[in-house]
């Protein structure tokens, strides 16, 4: 019998949707609502062909309504009731391993680690509210971004601060990007069952790196918050963390001020002076632009060091993967990236590569190297159908 399972990522000023058939796991309909807050926002629903309208609403919950209404009205399904769950994807869901049915504990789960993801938990549960208030006889899932790393050991998770600061305050690295990562790890479970040994290298805007051993997030690159590990489009990643203290007593700073210079005006974006999209700023290391060049080389240096790193926590390495926007479509990056690693026995095929073909190693490479599209909705579906199937 068919299923059909709603996807939502709430952002703060969007919400983008994706229904979905299954078995068959084909996309319906998706689109995206952007500009929430103001006093219009801009609809795109790509549904046979893909329109775009600016609509007189201000809130999620409004999109919510809206969306609902359209769905009907433009005939995509027949009535609310054939939608069997709906997935929301949220940032932060603490030490919790799997995704969850949403009830008033869950509930209160994600608004208590807003703390932690206070750009995200909190527009989560606005849709997540939203919908419930709309669909009450719905199950809504709550599908973690953090979820997958649960099963990463302490040795990789206890920051070498005073142990209180975990016990106390559960300051511990949580890691993000799980649902795209466990994507990947399912993925090579089905098609390739021989590769254990994986480190998956999902490079996007935001940009993490997950050592999987057997289908098993051991390590991986963000830590307690997004802002950890490699450099991303608009984030430092790792720094020197005394540079925070110093910088805060150099400009007189607030903290606020501080999370703002992270998160916002450094990665690709504060090296190269060019953009936060790596599209821009390969066009411009091409066009001899110094910093630009700069960024590319500090991005990829970063990727490799990480890899080789995981590769030691791995005892061993089968298979690289690179997935996400840069990951995914970046042969310049993939090659700057592996050209650093002969010493793992990586070597690229250089058509291949180009190609953005499935596997673009050469024949001589010792480790297999995949590209492979992410697709976290796809996942959350999944999860869903998982959950209220139960
Ligand atoms: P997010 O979901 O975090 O916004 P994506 O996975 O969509 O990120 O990746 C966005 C990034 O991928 C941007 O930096 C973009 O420039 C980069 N990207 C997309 N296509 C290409 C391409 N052909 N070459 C280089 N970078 C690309």
């Amino acid at each position: 019998m068919e299923k059909i399972v709603f996807v939502i990522n709430s952002g703060s000023s969007s919400l983008k949707f994706q229904l979905m058939n299954f078995p068959t796991e084909e996309i319906i309909c998706k689109g995206i609502f952007e500009r929430i807050g103001g006093t219009s926002m801009d609809f795109t629903m790509n549904f046979k062909e893909k329109n775009t309208e600016v609509i007189n609403l201000s809130t999620h919950k409004e999109a919510v309504e809206y969306l609902l209404e359209q769905i009907i009205e433009m005939g995509i399904i027949d009535s609310l009731n054939d939608i069997e769950g709906v997935g929301h994807r949220v940032a932060h869901g603490g030490s919790t391993p799997d995704s969850q049915i949403v009830d008033d504990q869950v509930i209160k789960l994600i608004d208590d680690l807003s703390i932690f993801a206070p750009s995200h938990n909190p527009v989560n549960l606005t849709g997540i509210l939203a919908f419930k208030e709309i669909l009450p006889e719905v199950p809504q899932v709550a599908v973690y971004d953090t979820a997958f790393h649960q099963t990463i050991e302490p040795e990789y998770f206890i920051y070498p601060l005073p142990y209180k600061y975990y016990e106390e305050n559960k300051i511990r690295k949580y890691g993000f990007h799980g649902t795209s990562h466990k994507f990947i790890a399912d993925t090579l479970k089905e098609t390739n069952p021989e590769l254990k040994k994986v480190v998956n290298c999902h490079l996007g805007n935001g940009a993490s790196i997950c050592a999987i051993d057997d289908g098993k997030s051991v390590n991986t690159s963000m830590g307690f918050t997004p802002l950890a590990g490699l450099m991303m489009g608009s984030r430092t990643g790792d720094i020197d963390p005394a540079i925070v203290t110093y910088l805060m007593r150099l400009e007189n700073a607030t903290a606020d001020k501080l999370d703002a210079i992270m998160y916002n005006e450094s990665g690709f974006l504060g090296v190269s002076g060019v953009s936060n999209d790596a599209r821009d700023v390969e066009e411009a290391a091409n066009n001899n632009n110094e910093r630009a060049q700069l960024a590319m080389k500090m991005f990829a240096n970063r990727v490799a060091q990480t890899i080789a790193t995981y590769a030691v926590d791995l005892d061993g390495l089968d298979a690289v993967v690179f997935t996400a926007g840069i990951g995914e479509n970046s042969n310049t990056m993939r090659e700057a990236v592996c050209e650093q690693l002969s010493i793992l026995g990586i070597e690229l095929d250089a058509d291949k590569n180009e190609q953005n073909a499935e596997w673009i190693q050469s024949d001589n490479s010792r480790v297999k190297v995949g590209v492979i599209p992410t697709d976290e909705e796809l996942m959350i579906a999944r999860d869903v159908l998982a959950l209220t199937s139960n």
